[in-house]
């Protein structure tokens, strides 16, 4: 007798692992949804890239892009 550890699960969204790194929950459409990228501001400290909501527009988030190697990094 004795219990057998369940067979490991295949993941039916792992193949869409590398799509899934573009998805973002949008608040209007209330699902994730494929996001677009656009340069809004380019700062001294970096550029500001918005992500919006391939279906329909909504800024689902936004990332700041340090090109600059000139600002030392810190490492903890
Ligand atoms: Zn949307």
């Amino acid at each position: 007798m004795g219990k057998r550890a369940a067979p490991p699960q295949q993941d039916p969204e792992s193949q869409f692992g590398a799509l899934r790194a573009s998805l973002l929950f949008c608040p209007k459409c209330r699902q994730a949804t494929p996001a677009q990228e656009r340069l809004l501001l380019v700062l001294p400290t970096g550029n500001l890239h918005e992500y919006f909501c391939a279906q329909c527009g909504t800024t689902t988030g936004s990332r700041t892009d340090n090109d600059q190697n000139d600002a030392p990094i810190i490492v903890p």
